[in-house]
């Protein structure tokens, strides 16, 4: 996923041109992987860009680092502000992806984070389908990883956390160097996770199951949450449940969500085909109806979209 430039990265309150945004080599970050961040989409709308669920990603990011004692020198509607300037500095207006991140700076080092400089970077770039145009159309083959997820006591599972990344990063690798697309991590206790990046659903005779994010160890995703809401209010029965592997091979349908991958139907996971390996019609109105929300074609969503003015409507 190359990351095309753009002008400007909002650093602690200043900006700063693409090529100049740079941490000290010392960074206490860059050493222990201390510090949280986020991903989220802008979308082009019919009544210009919007950035999805803002404040609920904004407000994951102020809880991470607070589980990590963390103190975040902004505010909620101070980082939410933030963030749309970074899209109207960029002129960001065909839609984006922002990566907000809370990382320990120059200054202490060792393993006690208390004291370091907390630095505050908002970037954002225009970034196509998280696992490509064939995985979103025709569904992602997936692989049952060999790592397992943080046992909640061993890493907060709660905090998208920087260091966190380092078990996703094995499993990503493995799957991919196998020839799959992506991984599924399964938790200590065996029972079924979550993707590297993304939440998972399976349809089981026309229900809805997803594993509950604090039980199963993964990350309260903003579109897993945005999802349930769309298929309920679509009419289907969802239920947050614990799962083991083989229901994954039993599904009818499958598909992952996140903000990256948005929702990317299954094809198969350990070379057993997901259903017919084709994706299936449920998942085809999920993905859909996710589509049009986050592109404003849905009013009753429109509370999820917090748009972002040009300068000139200002
Ligand atoms: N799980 C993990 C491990 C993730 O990194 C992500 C992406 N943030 C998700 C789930 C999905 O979360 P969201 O829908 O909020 O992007």
């Amino acid at each position: 996923m190359p990351i095309t430039p753009t002008k400007q990265i909002w650093m602690d309150g200043k900006f700063v041109d693409w090529q100049d945004a740079k941490v000290h080599v010392l960074s206490h970050t860059l050493h222990y992987g201390t510090g949280a961040f986020e991903g989220i989409r802008a979308y082009k709308t019919s009544n210009g860009v919007a950035i999805f669920r803002l404040k609920e990603h904004m407000d994951r990011l102020l809880r991470s680092c607070r589980i990590l004692m963390i103190e975040v020198p902004y505010s909620l509607s101070e980082l939410c502000d933030a963030a749309k300037e970074v899209v109207r500095v960029n002129e960001l207006y065909e839609g984006c992806y922002l990566r907000p991140l809370v990382y320990l700076g120059y200054g202490e080092l060792g393993v006690n984070p208390i004291g370091a400089p907390v630095n505050t970077a908002i970037a954002a770039w225009p970034w196509g389908p998280y696992l490509g145009d064939d995985a979103a159309e025709n569904g992602a083959r997936m692989k049952i990883s060999s790592w397992a997820r943080h046992h909640p006591n061993s890493m907060p599972t709660g905090a998208k956390s920087i260091g966190g990344y380092v078990n996703a990063a094995l499993a990503k690798v493995e799957a991919v160097m196998a020839g799959y697309d992506e991984a599924i991590m399964l938790g200590p206790d065996g029972r079924v996770s979550e993707g590297t990046g993304e939440n998972l659903f399976l349809v089981r005779e026309g229900r809805l199951v997803t594993p509950p994010p604090s039980e199963a160890g993964a990350l309260r995703g903003i579109t897993q949450a945005s999802v349930v809401k769309i298929a309920r209010d679509l009419g289907y029965e969802v239920d947050f449940e614990a799962l083991r592997r083989d229901d994954i091979y039993l599904a009818d349908e499958a598909f992952l969500t996140g903000t990256a991958v948005e929702v990317v139907p299954l094809a198969s996971v350990d070379d057993r085909p997901v259903g017919d390996g084709k994706p299936g019609p449920i998942t085809g109105a999920i993905k859909t109806t996710y589509h049009q929300t986050v592109r404003g074609e849905r009013p009753q969503y429109e509370e999820w979209l917090a748009r972002v003015d040009r300068p000139s409507e200002r």
